[in-house]
């Protein structure tokens, strides 16, 4: 099984994708979990993507793409892969699509999860609180959600309009929003 896992920061990617992972005993593989750890531990690319998450915005395409490309190329993603915060824009979308189309291995299905603005911001607020993430400040939530509005959002269509969305309320019990999705996958 091969997925995406999709929506605005505080719906519950990270939480959904690491279930996903394993009941189909497959990787999840976020963007912004090999970010942060190659910050904690102060690597070259570390370095270069500080600079961008602290302040909410989007590391350099190049070096993204880069790094999900390496990823896949791993053993252990012989069964399939989640991608959990990536891609997040239209030159992402299309630098994956080629990534799939030389591994030979076709994307199966994006799943979008869906929450509204207040649950988000009080989820993310939340969060502030009890992890102190060095990107959790007001302004860098207010930023990625603008940035997530005016460039993820639209890929919802993209993957819509290709008959791969899986569309699922966010909001409610972790477990009954997991069996939701698995239903939904088949
Ligand atoms: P996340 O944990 O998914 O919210 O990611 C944290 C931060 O890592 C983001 O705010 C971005 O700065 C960076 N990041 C994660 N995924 C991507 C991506 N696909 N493209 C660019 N930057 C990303």
């Amino acid at each position: 099984m091969r997925l995406l896992i999709m929506g605005p920061q505080g719906v519950g990617k990270g939480t959904q994708a690491a279930l996903l992972s394993k009941h189909y005993g497959i990787p999840a593989i976020s963007t912004g979990d090999i970010f942060r750890y190659n910050i904690k531990n102060h690597t070259e690319l570390g370095k270069e993507a500080q600079s961008y998450t602290d302040k909410g915005e989007l590391v350099p395409d190049e070096v993204t793409s880069r790094i999900v490309k390496d990823r896949l190329a791993h053993n252990d993603t012989k069964n399939g892969w989640i991608l959990d915060g990536y891609p997040r824009n239209a030159a992402q979308v299309q630098a994956l699509d080629q990534m799939l189309e030389e591994l030979g291995t076709p994307l199966d299905h994006a799943v979008a999860l869906e929450a509204d603005h207040d649950v988000l911001m009080d989820r993310m607020r939340k969060r502030a609180e009890q992890e102190g993430r060095a990107d959790d400040t007001p302004e860098a939530i207010a930023k990625r959600l603008k940035i997530y509005e005016e460039q993820t959002a639209p890929l919802l269509e993209t993957y819509k309009g290709r008959g791969e969305l899986v569309a699922v309320n966010g909001v409610g019990d972790i477990d009954e929003i997991s069996a939701k999705i698995i239903a939904q996958l088949g």
